[in-house]
């Protein structure tokens, strides 16, 4: 399947996008997770993603539009992918539109994940990722058996540097005034499936329920 997830940060897309993996061989891809292991490599993307990421600002269009040009004629994209998190503004939809044109693809949905926003603001502040792997537990629901590791890989359990109470707040921000734009976008395009998100799994209902309409 291909699909793109949108929702605020902590509205769930990364843990609903690791579970659709699972169902049919698509790829998730995270221009999050891409920009969080350039900067920890120090490469050259991740010098220049660096400082909007850590106070919680979305980093350049182009910047974003390089690694997903590249990223989506991948060999692995062939079984599908989920964007977890790009596009996140109305230029990217408008290039990736293009993108898709380019080589011949179609989305076969765009979902709008809706938790509210105290939900996501306690979700954030108790958030915890390895830094490895990208695994991502709950300080509250969901610990690591031992504290600070991770229990897939070993790797390091730690808060993100955006995960700061200000960081959050400009996050949030950040999504009304850029992202949450793209609702209306993919309204007109007419493949918009909107959730209200209690738990994961009703998100992939909703998901898996459409799929099968339109087979
Ligand atoms: P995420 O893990 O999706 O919350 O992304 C973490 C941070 O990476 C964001 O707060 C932005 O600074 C940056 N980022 C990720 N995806 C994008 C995107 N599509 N456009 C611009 N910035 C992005």
């Amino acid at each position: 399947m291909k699909l793109i997830l949108l929702g605020a940060p902590g509205a769930g897309k990364g843990t609903v996008a690791k579970l659709l993996t699972k169902m049919d061989g698509s790829v998730q891809i995270s221009t999050g997770d891409i920009l969080r292991a350039a900067v920890a490599a120090g490469t050259e993307l991740g010098k220049q993603a660096e400082a909007a990421m850590k106070a919680g600002d979305l980093v350049s269009d182009d910047l974003i539009m390089g690694i997903m040009g590249e990223r989506l004629k991948e060999d692995d994209c062939k079984a599908g992918y989920l964007l977890d998190g790009f596009p996140r503004t109305i230029p990217q939809a408008e290039a990736l539109k293009v993108l898709m044109k380019d080589i011949g693809e179609e989305l076969d949905m765009v979902v709008d994940i809706q938790v509210a926003r105290d939900v996501i603001l306690d979700r954030l502040t108790t958030r915890r990722t390895c830094t490895d792997c990208g695994e991502i537990y709950n300080v509250k629901s969901n610990p690591p058996k031992e504290e600070g590791k991770c229990d897939k890989c070993g790797g390091p359990v730690v808060q993100r540097d955006d995960e700061t109470e200000e960081a959050i707040g400009n996050r949030l921000d950040v999504f009304n005034e850029q992202t949450a734009p793209l609702v209306g976008f993919y309204e007109k395009e007419g493949n918009l499936v909107s959730v209200d998100a209690t738990t994961s799994q009703s998100v992939i209902d909703a998901i898996t329920a459409r799929l099968d309409a339109n087979k």
